[in-house]
This record gives C-alpha cells, structure tokens and sequence, in this order.
C-alpha cells in the first residue's frame, strides 16, 4: 500500500484530474489519495478572509462566485451529473451563510479562518472522489476531520500523534480488503471539539506523511508539477539537474532553504518510520523524479545548493566587557520576545552575527537589542547554502566553494552545525552571479549519473 498526495496544480482542471486518474489507472496499486485544494483556490479563500476583515461583502461575494463557477464547471466536465452539482451547491449555502455572519461580525477569528479555508480541500476532494467512482474504482471516502486530530493551535495546528496514528488506522487500514483506493482531503484536521482546524499552508504534504506513517506504507508519493528536487532552481540556472537521490537529512535542509518542492515538516513523519519519499511529475508521470530515502555509505558528493533573498544580517556587539556571561541568552530572549527566528548564527568572543528572513517586527529588534549592544545592520541580503552529505567527509568542499567566490563580498559564513550544509550570506545584488558560479564549480564539469539526471 502507498500513499499519493496531489497538489494543487495536478487537481486544478478537469484535464489534470483526467491525468490522476490515469496515472492511479496505470498502477493498479492499492493506495491512499491524499489531494489538495485545486491551484489559487486557497488564495482565493484567504482573499476572502481579507475582504471579511474589511467589510467588503461585494468582493466576497465575487470570490465565492469564481470558486463556485470553477468548481461547478470542473465537475461537469467531468460528467459528475447532478447529485456532485446539488453537493456543491449546499457548500455553497454554507461558506454563504458562514461569511455573511461573519461580515455582520466584521472580525474572522483563527477558528473561522479554518473553516472557511476547509473549503477549498473539501470541494476539490468530493469531487475527486466522485471522478474516480464514475470511472469504475473501488474507492472509499475519508473525512480528514475524522482521521487528523490536532490541537485548537487553528490555521497552524499541531498534531496529536497517538490519537491520529490511531484514527487512521481504525478509519483506513481493513478497507483496503473492500477497496483498492481510499481518499481524502490534505490539510484539514480537526480539534478534539471535532472543529476543523488547519495545518499551516501547504499542509497536504505534512498530512499523507502522517498517513503513510500511521499505515506503515510501502511508499509516500508526492505528486507535483515539476521533475524533481533539482541542483539549482532552474529560473536562475536553465541547465541544473535533477536530484535522483538524497538523504532525508539533504531533503529537510533543502526545505528550510527554499526548495519549495516539499514542506519541511513532511519528512519528520516518514523519517522516523524509514518510508521512502518520492517527488513525482504528474505532468511527466514517466520521470522517476527524486527519491528521498535514507542514505547509508553516502558517496562524497553535493546534491544541490539553494537559496533565499530578503534576508537581514543583524551584526550584535556587546557593549560589555570580553568574557560577560549571559550575553548570548539576553540576544536570543530577544528575539523569542519579537516572535523572530532566527536562520544563520556565528559568534565570536564578543560579537554575534546572525540572519532573520521575517523583517516584520526589525525595527522594534534593533531598538531592544541597542539597549546593551552595538548593532550593524545589513539588509537586502541572501543565504546561499550548499547541501550534501558528501560536506561531512570530503577535504577541499569549503576550499572550493570559497574560491568561486573569491570575487565575492561575503557577509557571514555558517559551517559545521549542520554536516551536510555550509551556507554564507550576502549582499542579494550577488546573488544570482554567486550562485552560477558555485553551481557551475560543483555540478557543471563532471556529474555522477547514479544521482543526477539531465530530465
Ligand atoms: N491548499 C493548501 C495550501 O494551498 C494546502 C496544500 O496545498 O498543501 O496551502
Ligand atoms: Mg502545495
């Protein structure tokens, strides 16, 4: 048994639904479908969360039309007929209902936020399910509500394990005696008040990771619309290559870096239960994509380097003496206070370097931080990582990453906490040329085919 999550782009017309159904059709194995709001709808929902706030019943109403439309028109291409059309029109009475007494209001708590953004995973999830039903397939419908418990923590719930790996199990694992497919909605969970809650954005990765754990999958598949995990994001470097094999450790890395192929938090769940994770293209269902498993006898190699702009480097001297203790603690109180976290750190004796990618509350950081330190701030700044197991033991990594840029003003240097990454930060003008220059000295003259592919 595996578990198949889609996005948002491989669900967003009836064409791509078409292309599911034929990849699952092609495979013939039992499988849990895990899928997410069709492409912008999310958006389109926290758009109407922002016209609620501002009493802008008209947009919202717009909005609802679009979503309503847009579904209504997939199902019919899909020849769902009229039962699929009268269920979407009573989700339509109900965010109706919800969000006019929510502009009476004029205030969305989180909880309502939940709610409202349910919709989008719970439309495109029924209607997923009756394609695959007018098709043939023996497929069950869970409720996501019903199988991932969380805290009241809504629109960034958090897990409560036991009872979800018990959930799951009691709700999915002898149907598939019945059944070859069991569906359900990314997401979306619930509170132990049975309200929907949330798992933060882009959440559906996160939530057929719990499942495939709590199953014991043979496989959790991540269903995308690109090849892979790549060297380099190719809008920057056209030629980067794709990553056919990385350790969880590279992957998560590569997640916190910008990657945006998978949500960093998807990987803890099959982690722990050594599930091997693919990234598949459901617009090239024949790639193998990138496989994330869990990497013995690494081979001294890089698997990619990655990136971030919009970063800040905070330059924090103490004011003290050499030597004062307690320093380090009253920085990072800081920082706790501000609800900031913080990405890079290096420290000296006397000075602490440190990056933030959340500028929201920078101001009110450099105040509090001035009271007893010197404080240089650098902003417009980027973090270029580089990430590889290879880093842990090979001689001459950092030497040549250094030397590439030799040209180069660097801000900050972080190595040695983690063992598979050495990052730097920058002024983000050098950027995009600092990382042609460190993709074309580690992935350009010579490239290993048991871990890279060309496609
Ligand atoms: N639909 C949600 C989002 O856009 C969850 C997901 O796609 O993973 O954030
Ligand atoms: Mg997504």
């Amino acid at each position: 048994m595996r578990v198949m999550k889609f996005g948002g782009t491989s669900v967003q017309n009836d064409e791509a639904i078409r292309r599911v159904i034929s990849i699952i059709n092609n495979r013939k194995a039992k499988a849990v479908i895990v899928v997410s709001a069709f492409a912008t709808i999310t958006n389109k929902l926290v758009e109407i969360i922002n016209c609620l706030k501002k009493n802008n019943y008209i947009s919202v109403k717009a909005h609802l039309d679009y979503i309503f439309t847009k579904h209504l028109d997939v199902a019919s291409k899909l020849g769902l007929g009229s039962d699929v059309d009268n269920l979407l029109n009573e989700k339509r009475d109900e965010i109706e209902r919800l969000t006019y007494a929510l502009n009476i209001l004029g205030e969305v708590s989180p909880k309502s936020t939940d709610t409202i953004l349910s919709f989008g995973e719970i439309l495109s999830s029924k209607i997923i399910y009756h394609a695959f039903l007018n098709e043939g397939f023996k497929i069950k419908y869970v409720d996501a509500r019903d199988i991932i418990r969380t805290d009241a923590n809504f629109t960034e719930a958090n897990v409560i394990f036991d009872t979800t790996n018990e959930l799951i199990i009691n709700n999915c694992k002898d149907d598939f005696e019945n059944y070859q497919l069991i569906l359900t909605a990314g997401f979306i969970a619930s509170d132990e008040n049975k309200s929907t809650t949330t798992l933060g954005r882009g959440g559906s990765d996160y939530s057929a990771a719990l499942i495939a754990s709590a199953l014991d999958a043979e496989r959790l598949e991540i269903w995308t619309d690109v090849n892979g995990i790549m060297t380099c994001d190719p809008r920057i470097i056209p030629q980067a290559k794709l990553v056919k094999m990385l350790s969880y450790t590279e992957a998560s890395e590569l997640a916190y870096f910008g990657a945006k192929v998978l949500h960093p938090k998807t990987i803890y769940p099959a982690v722990e239960k050594q599930i091997p994770v693919y990234v598949l293209n459901t617009f090239n269902p024949e790639n193998n994509g990138s496989e994330i498993i869990n990497l013995h006898g690494n081979k001294k190699i890089l698997k990619a380097i990655a990136f971030r702009r919009g970063v800040s480097v905070i330059n924090i001297q103490s004011n003290k003496m050499l030597g004062a203790y307690g320093f380090l603690s009253k920085v990072f109180e800081i920082f706790r206070l501000n609800e900031t976290s913080v990405d890079l750190i290096t420290t000296s004796e006397v000075s602490i370097s440190l990056t933030i990618d959340d500028n929201s509350k920078l101001n009110k950081i450099i105040n509090d931080l001035r009271e007893f330190a010197t404080i240089i701030l650098l902003e417009n700044q980027a973090i270029i990582c580089i990430v590889g197991e290879g880093i842990k033991n090979t001689s001459g990594i950092s030497a040549r990453f250094f030397q590439a840029l030799s040209d180069i003003n660097i801000s900050m240097v972080s190595i040695g906490a983690s063992e598979v990454n050495i990052s730097i930060a920058l002024a983000e003008r050098d950027l995009d040329k600092s990382v042609r220059l460190l993709h074309k000295e580690f992935f350009e003259n010579y490239i290993d085919e048991e871990y890279f592919s060309s496609i």
